[in-house]
């Protein structure tokens, strides 16, 4: 597999948190120190500070993103965003299936596949968010469950809409709790990944696919974790909203 072939992605997953007025002053502090970058640099904001992110991040090299959307397009859905909507305001990228959502909001490996539907039928690229719980990886499926969730996820995902997906491996254990995959552990599920999407769609498709890694990654680990064959980039929480940390994984990244 040829690390070359494909472009590493930094993308933050800032959750719930900055405000409208926050979000336009962290995306100009990171503006500057991301500039270089020789991967892709995407933010993904809470809804309401999308504008805001917008606007900052106009005529800089920072992509901006939603956390979620929905399935349908419009309709009786109190609370929810549909991707017509986020389009419409320019925003490219989403994540689906981000552990917080399956563990907190009842989203299933099928909900998952209809948002990620809904996301590519609105021209949108999809960061799909796969990952075990730590009883899982103890009980020795983490290969099965992950390679089930991607499965699904990508059901009825033609070879050419597969190019606007990047799939996250992410430890649900390692999420937000400071503990990081080793960058061994994460290099084998990415591969993995990589190999379920070969089996899917043929090796030329899987050595094009981004495979991000996410848990806990930081300034200090991001080297190490980024420097595999399979690991191709990054969803980063905590790290994401201090722009100097932000900066140092997308620095690493850029090698
Ligand atoms: C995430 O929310 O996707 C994530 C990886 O969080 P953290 O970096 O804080 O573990």
């Amino acid at each position: 597999m040829n690390k070359n072939l494909r472009k590493a992605v930094i993308a933050g997953n800032w959750k719930m948190n900055k405000t409208p007025a926050e979000a336009k002053e962290l995306i100009r502090a990171i503006a500057p120190l991301v500039k270089d970058a020789g991967c892709d640099v995407v933010a993904c904001t809470p809804f309401v500070d999308l504008q805001a992110a917008l606007e900052a991040a106009a005529g800089t090299n920072i992509e901006i993103g939603a956390e979620n959307c929905h399935w349908e397009k419009s309709g009786a859905f109190t609370g929810e965003i549909s991707a017509e909507m986020l389009v419409s305001m320019g925003i490219k990228y989403v994540i689906i299936g981000h552990s917080e959502r399956r563990q907190y909001f009842g989203e299933t490996d099928e909900t998952v596949q209809k948002r990620t539907r809904a996301a590519l039928d609105a021209g949108m690229t999809v960061i799909l968010c796969v990952g075990e719980y730590l009883e899982q990886r103890e009980q020795g499926i983490t290969s099965e469950l992950v390679a089930l969730q991607t499965k699904v996820a990508l059901g009825g995902v033609s070879k050419e809409e597969l190019k606007n997906i990047i799939i996250a491996y992410e430890p649900v254990w390692a999420i937000g709790t400071g503990k990081t995959a080793t960058a061994d552990q994460a290099n084998e599920v990415c591969k993995l990944i990589r190999d379920v999407v070969a089996e899917l769609y043929g090796k030329e498709s899987a050595d094009a696919m981004t495979v991000q890694y996410g848990g806990s990654m930081n300034a200090a680990n991001a080297d190490e974790l980024l420097s595999k064959p399979d690991v191709d980039g990054g969803l980063i929480g905590g790290a994401s909203l201090k722009a100097e940390d932000f900066a140092a994984i997308v620095k690493a990244a850029s090698k």
